[in-house]
């Protein structure tokens, strides 16, 4: 069993539905990143479209796959060649020109950010996809909306990647109206997580909390950690958001290279530490997008985060616009597994200790894990409405399966980003405990997943059926 959690990004190359499929035997979330593609519903792939192929996808495969769908943020990012891409060359000149005009020629590069344009200056460096294409601003036409300037670091430029200018933060703070919109679009249209993009502070994300109430809306947030800005208030961010999110593309322009890993290790720590989820992400098997397999870097990469304690990895253009997408999540589910043997078996007697406990469910599930680390559990069963029992227990990293039984549908998705946790639907038909026992041995025992008289631990709440109500352990051969 798999235990850390795989996430893959929606995108032409599992666009189709046996492509999806296969992919989703792997993932057990799907991303949609708003950066790319579009709402407008006369297109054939429109984001509704393609949240509803997954949710169709999900069902036919009896796999609840839940979708995260990554806003765009206040990320600057360059329009659409006509032809998709185009090849700089180094040392070649090209023009950066600020324009609504939409699409280029091929020959310049158009932004549609004029809000930034007073702000560079001769001799800035302009970071392209991440800082992968380098260019040097030489001159600046009168009006200010050309930048002529030379290739530094060359190569293949996709349309709308991402725009930054070297040691100068360009871009507006809170949350912006697009994003807003978004939100309240998303918030009908019954998805699991969003993703705000360059969160700078705790408020970006309280402020999307109000306009998911406001829409009536429960759906989790993640905060994206890419800006150093957000470091300062981490604290505050993890506790005002259901995840974050080691958004590694950004994060590293602002940090720099060899700051990045420790960045990685410290967020996952403080967030795991604040009971909320973590997500690592960005190139994490990049090379796989256009080979089949992935190189020995990615593996270790892959592998140290989740000895990081990472809750979920996450993968982006390998899936997205790759030519082995399946290969990928294959790849990926592989390194994961055989890494957490590593893992569990130098944390097998490590304490985690969380920021504070405040609530029962907390309590009860500090209580089983201490527990299920003395003695010789072989499950723990939690029996939750909302998904919070599930959560406490997988903060622990062990090796000991979490099965979460819920009769709420978007609770058995939801708790399918939470390291450790496999979850099963469950309709409570019957009302006393024992009966639920009964029912949780069918399941269990009868798939062969435990044998009769395992020793496991149940958590449950009485009366059963209360959200947040969890307050019982039981010990319970099986
Ligand atoms: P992005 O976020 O893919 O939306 O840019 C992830 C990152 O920056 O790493
Ligand atoms: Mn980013």
């Amino acid at each position: 069993m798999r235990r850390t959690k795989i996430i893959a990004t929606f995108g032409p190359s599992i666009a189709d539905r046996e492509t999806l499929k296969n992919v989703c035997e792997y993932a057990d979330v799907i991303r949609i990143n708003l950066a790319h593609g579009t709402w407008d519903e006369d297109e054939k792939y429109n984001h509704k479209r393609n949240i509803e192929l997954i949710k169709k996808t999900s069902k036919e495969l009896g796999k609840p796959v839940a979708i995260l769908v990554d806003l765009k943020g206040n990320k600057i990012r360059i329009s659409d060649f006509s032809d998709h891409a185009i090849d700089l060359e180094h040392g070649s000149e090209i023009r950066v020109v600020f324009t609504k005009e939409k699409e280029t020629n091929n020959h310049e590069i158009f932004i549609d950010a004029e809000y930034c344009f007073s702000q560079i200056e001769v001799g800035d460096r302009i970071l392209l996809d991440d800082g992968l294409i380098q260019l040097n601003v030489k001159s600046i036409d009168a009006d200010g909306r050309n930048l002529n300037c030379m290739v530094d670091k060359g190569g293949l430029l996709r349309s709308n990647k991402g725009f930054e200018v070297e040691d100068k933060i360009i871009h507006r703070s809170g949350l912006g109206e697009e994003d807003k919109r978004d939100i309240r679009r998303l918030a009908e249209l019954g998805i699991d997580w969003i993703a705000l993009s360059f969160v700078n502070e705790a408020s970006d994300v309280t402020q999307a909390r109000e306009v998911l109430t406001e829409a009536g809306s429960t759906i989790n947030l993640i905060a994206k950690i890419e800006r150093l800005e957000a470091l300062k208030q981490l604290f505050w961010i993890i506790k005002a958001s259901d995840g974050v999110m080691v958004a590694r593309g950004d994060l590293a322009l602002e940090s720099g290279p060899g700051e990045l890993t420790g960045l990685q290790k410290d967020i996952i720590k403080q967030t795991i530490k604040g009971k909320r989820i973590a997500i690592t992400a960005t190139q994490m098997m990049e090379s796989m997008i256009s080979n089949p397999t992935p190189t020995r870097a990615e593996m270790t990469d892959v592998s140290n985060a989740v000895l990081d304690g990472t809750d979920a990895v996450m993968l982006s253009a390998e899936t997205a616009i790759g030519k082995y997408p399946v290969d990928t999540v294959k790849a990926m589910h592989e390194v994961c597994e055989g890494a957490e043997t590593y893992q569990e078996s130098i944390t097998k007697n490590e304490e985690y200790k969380f920021s504070e406990i405040n609530k029962i469910d907390e309590a009860i599930a500090i209580s089983s894990m201490s527990i299920a680390r003395n003695m010789e559990i072989k499950a723990i069963v939690a029996l939750t409405e909302s998904g919070s029992t599930a959560l406490m227990l997988s903060r622990y990293r062990t090796n000991i399966p979490i099965y979460a039984f819920t009769r709420n549908e978007d609770t058995q998705r939801r708790v399918g980003l939470y390291r450790g946790v496999i979850s099963y639907q469950y309709e409570f038909m019957v009302n006393s405990l024992a009966d639920v026992i009964d029912d949780v041995r069918d399941e269990l025992v009868g798939s062969s997943i435990l044998n009769s008289g395992d020793l496991i631990v149940l958590t449950s709440g009485s009366p059963l059926r209360v959200s947040g109500g969890t307050n019982s352990l039981r010990l319970i051969h099986i």
